[in-house]
């Protein structure tokens, strides 16, 4: 039994309490976090803080990089068998295959040739312009300021840390002042670094109808088996990716993932999958209202196996709706 599917998005609140997943850099000894400014469903502007999108994208290319490299029915280029972020653009072979050949016979060999580069999106710019659009979209995980009771959700704190150095006699701390030892940074450095909690809304949205479709000649690179296999793929990686989100600082500040609870739809027909962002309170009725849309035109589905992840991902009403966590 398999279920059509046109396009997929998950919006989502998390807890996250105490990481660093996302990061500006430096100024002297304080690491700065990513803060962004948004406007609340209150119609305010906030400054909160933030994980980019472009961190989730790579967090998920990357699980989908290991799925792929230990499947043989998921083909990647040689750059991206090294997880090259160049992607096929790196691939010499590629590039010298597509010499003389259209943009759309560029696309046809990238979607044949890469998994990655079908899924994640490229631009080919040696002597062209060829882009691939990316199946998979994230924008930025924003903490959600204030509840419905402008009570603060969100909150970032900033921890003295330490590297002692062991010996801390007046002849170490005179060595430690020598260029060299700076610059290999081998003195005692006390530093600043910041920690955020809270609750954060997410959205992604992924165009599974576009698996192996070539966008320029408008028809598939890859037949139905080729497709259903880099499908099941993306969709554990999106999986992997909400299990263990790599980030910043996890070493000594791995982030408490204290709860998931959101909405997942999907469409079977040529229509937009949702996606209202959890940062109005409203968003899983609203999500409703509009998946009550009708599409009236066929247009090709990629297609969902009766999996466990299937059901994880996709289980009803109205259209799909999924709840993890306890609330
Ligand atoms: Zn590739």
């Amino acid at each position: 039994m398999a279920t059509d599917i046109y396009s997929l998005s998950i919006s989502a609140r998390l807890t996250l309490d105490m990481h660093s997943l996302n990061n500006e850099g430096g100024e002297g000894n304080q690491i700065q976090t990513r803060m962004v400014d948004i406007v609340a469903a209150d119609g305010r502007l906030y400054n909160v803080n933030a994980i980019s999108g472009d961190m989730l994208k790579h967090i998920q290319a990357e699980h989908l990089y290991r799925i792929a490299a230990s499947n043989e029915a998921l083909p990647l280029c040689a750059a991206c068998k090294l997880f090259d972020a160049n992607r096929i653009s790196a691939d010499t072979a590629y590039t010298e295959q597509i010499k003389g050949k259209s943009d759309g016979e560029a696309i046809d060999l990238m979607v044949q040739t890469c998994t990655l580069d079908d899924l994640e999106g490229n631009l080919i710019t040696a002597d062209r312009s060829t882009p691939r659009k990316s199946v998979a979209e994230f924008g930025w995980v924003v903490g959600v300021p204030v509840d419905e009771e402008g009570r603060e959700l969100t909150t970032t704190g900033s921890y003295f840390h330490v590297k002692y150095a062991s010996e801390r006699g007046g002849s170490a701390r005179d060595a430690a002042k020598e260029e060299g030892a700076r610059k290999a940074n081998l003195g005692q450095i006390p530093f600043h670094r910041p920690a955020s909690s809270g609750v954060y809304a997410l959205v992604s949205h992924y165009e599974i109808a576009r698996i192996g479709y070539n966008d320029i000649i408008h028809r598939y690179g890859l037949d139905d088996n080729a497709r259903l296999a880099r499908h099941k793929a993306l969709l554990e990686s999106v999986l992997y990716t909400f299990l263990q989100p790599n980030g910043a600082m996890r070493s000594a500040q791995l982030p408490h993932l204290v709860d998931a609870a959101g909405v997942i739809s999907y469409s079977t027909d040529v229509i937009p999958a949702p996606t209202v962002s959890p940062l109005n309170p409203g968003y899983p009725r609203r999500r409703r209202s509009a998946c009550r849309l009708r599409p009236t035109r066929r247009h090709p589905c990629g297609s969902l196996p009766s999996t466990n992840l299937q059901r994880s991902l996709a289980c009803g009403r109205p259209r799909l709706q999924v709840r993890v966590g306890n609330r």
